[in-house]
């Protein structure tokens, strides 16, 4: 059975970068939606009792199976997502994570222009990631539920990039939260965690 997880922090911890009220709806409703509407499609089937990234692998690419796919991965998004942010947190990163992203980027001002740019740029719902695929870290951009848990890639971080992610604080400047996120919020610990 695939429960909510618990948020990692109140809701009102991220104001005012992302309000309180945004994590009324983003986390109380839509996040348990997922949940909720996965638990019914499989409920009954040989996927009940799978854990969330089995669900996601069994079920990408199956058209059959495209309503499991969407609620399972946005599930995964989303627990992921949370644990990505946390107050006080942002701007430039340190540890391993630092030094593979100089590497990559040339400098943390290159690397957050590009990941900010792959936010903005993503048609329509869907998220921006940092990804590790093998060595090399890539910023990748994935639509609606889609995740790289499907692709192979391992996900570092990832910023939600659905309208419901920041119209109640920033309403269409969608750059701007981008923006508010990568320099205020993002949880460097976590990533260099995901990266050992
Ligand atoms: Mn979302």
């Amino acid at each position: 059975m695939i429960l909510l997880p618990e948020l990692p922090y109140a809701k009102d911890a991220l104001a005012p970068v992302i309000s309180a009220n945004t994590l009324e709806f983003h986390y109380g409703k839509h996040h348990r939606a997922y949940v909720e509407n996965l638990g019914k499609l499989i409920a009954g089937t040989d996927l009940a009792d799978e854990d969330l990234k089995t669900i996601i692998k069994k079920a990408a690419g199956d058209p059959a199976k495209a309503g499991i796919f969407n609620n399972a991965a946005q599930v995964w998004n989303h627990s992921f997502y949370w644990k990505c942010l946390k107050a006080g947190g942002g701007g430039a990163p340190t540890g391993a994570v630092a030094a593979k992203i100089a590497a990559a980027w040339g400098s943390y001002e290159k690397f957050a222009e590009e990941l900010k740019n792959a936010g903005v740029t993503q048609f329509g719902s869907g998220w921006a990631w940092l990804v590790l695929d093998g060595d090399q870290m890539k910023i990748v951009k994935t639509a609606n539920a889609d995740t790289p848990i499907a692709h192979g890639v391992k996900p570092l971080l990832t910023i939600d990039v659905w309208e419901h992610a920041y119209y109640l604080d920033y309403q269409n400047r969608r750059p701007d939260y981008l923006t508010a996120v990568i320099s205020k919020l993002i949880d460097w610990d976590f990533v260099n965690a995901n990266l050992s």
